[in-house]
């Protein structure tokens, strides 16, 4: 139930029933004997590694069960026609050849975007663009919006999927196919959307494995299939949950934030004399003594806010290595001072964090959670905390609570068990 926060992941019947009824609502019914075809893409949360991926460094998403559900009917013409139960009454409507990078605006853009992306795939190719159709689709979802939990790239990425089915090109098949699919997900959120994101996001919608998290690896130029790993991570095995706390608070502030972290993350590397921290961050971790040679480094930096800022990236990348570590030893439930350090990083060194992410760490742990942190960009979104399974409900009352307390809007709660990529499911 939606009781006191909780947000439910659908169950595939349900999101598919749902998107298909969406179709028809919008668009008419299916040919007699003929049911529309969907696709399902998860959106993820990020176990550790913030504010890395630019950075050249390592991050550990998992795949949310939470998704974005897509009934896709193929047209004979170019056009696209899309309809969300998340925006109610109003169509999306463009021809393919009009779309590109600045053409369209709107929810569609996602949409339209992925299939703008793979043509221009097919035409690098040397194949031709036509292969991707025209088409209707209808969308429903229970990835919450704009939580940090990207729902987003769920979206780009359900359609991704469908339209890789549709036109047969078989990308979904295969790991290399899908870090295509990634790929022109990717380009659908930057250059037709205008979301100036990186892509951990879309590799973990596609790329993730049940009872696993993704290690991915964002030095550019690695070839893509050896830039994701599996870690095993499965909760229910170890008697764990992994709490996620939407703080349902208005971001605030984020883009002036990003763009300033950004570029003191770029001259630092420049003033180091190394093409990113990632490098500072390998050199420290082989060292004798990672401590001195962090320090050796950090003053070589102009002011405290440069030293401040790398020395979160660096241990922070660190921080990523020693909890895959332990994952692959079989200890997740050792894992939790490492996501109470990387919290302190994010909130002290960074500074992108929020009363409410710092509340919900806080009460998280405090009500007995192994470890809290907050996850994704910072100054709002979402938190997450791991606790044993029993202890579930106790954890999220003693956050709802503090909330309350500190008189903070009511957060919303989910469990992200870690899941399924995209995938058809009906
Ligand atoms: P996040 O990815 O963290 O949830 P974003 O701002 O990146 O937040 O993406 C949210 C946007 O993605 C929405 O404003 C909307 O444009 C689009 N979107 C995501 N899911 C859906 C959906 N189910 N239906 C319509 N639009 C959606
Ligand atoms: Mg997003």
């Amino acid at each position: 139930s939606a009781a006191r926060g909780w947000v439910p992941a659908l169950a595939d019947d349900d999101g598919a029933a749902r998107a298909r009824a969406v179709l028809a609502e919008a668009f008419g019914a299916d040919e007699p004997g003929e049911e529309v075809r969907v696709w399902a893409a998860p959106g993820r949360v990020n176990l550790i590694g913030e504010h890395t991926d630019y950075n050249a460094g390592l991050c550990l998403p998992v795949a949310l069960p939470h998704r974005t559900y897509v009934a896709l009917r193929p047209r004979t013409d170019s056009l696209v026609r899309l309809a969300s139960a998340q925006a109610p009454g109003e169509t999306w409507t463009a021809r393919l050849e009009d779309v590109g990078p600045g053409e369209v605006a709107g929810w569609g853009s996602y949409v339209a975007g992925v299939a703008w992306a793979l043509r221009e795939h097919l035409v690098a190719q040397g194949a031709d663009p036509a292969a991707v159709p025209g088409f209707d689709a209808a969308v429903d979802s229970s990835v919450p919006f704009g939580a940090g939990l990207s729902s987003s790239a769920a979206l780009e990425c359900a359609v991704a999927v469908a339209l890789d089915d549709v036109a047969g090109l078989g990308l979904a098949a295969t790991d290399a196919g899908r870090a295509v699919l990634a790929t022109a997900s990717v380009r659908a959120e930057n250059e037709i959307a205008g979301a100036p994101t990186g892509g951990m996001d879309q590799s973990a919608a596609l790329r993730a494995q049940a009872g696993h998290a993704l290690l991915l690896d964002c030095r550019p130029g690695l070839d893509p299939v050896e830039s994701a790993t599996q870690v095993p991570f499965d909760l229910d095995a170890a008697g764990l949950a992994l709490l996620v706390v939407d703080t349902r608070a208005e971001h605030r502030l984020v883009d002036g934030q990003y763009a300033q972290r950004r570029a003191t993350c770029e001259d630092a590397a420049r003033t180091l004399g190394i093409g990113s921290l990632r490098e500072l961050a390998d050199a420290v971790d082989a060292s004798d003594d990672p401590a001195a040679a962090l320090a050796r480094a950090l003053d070589a930096l102009p002011d405290d806010v440069a030293r401040r800022r790398v020395r979160h990236v660096v241990t922070e990348i660190g921080r990523v290595r020693a909890l895959v570590a332990l994952l692959r030893e079989g200890r997740p439930d050792a894992v939790g001072p490492l996501m109470n350090a990387s919290h302190a990083s994010l909130r002290d060194d960074y500074e992108v964090s929020s009363v409410e992410l710092d509340v919900a760490v806080d009460a998280a742990r405090v009500a007995g959670a192994l470890g809290a942190r907050m996850t994704g960009g910072g100054f709002g979104g979402s938190a997450i905390a791991l606790v044993r399974a029993d202890q579930v409900e106790t954890v999220a009352d003693a956050v709802r609570a503090a909330f309350e307390r500190e008189g903070l809007g009511a957060p919303g709660f989910l469990l992200a068990t870690p899941s399924a990529p995209a995938e058809r499911v009906a």
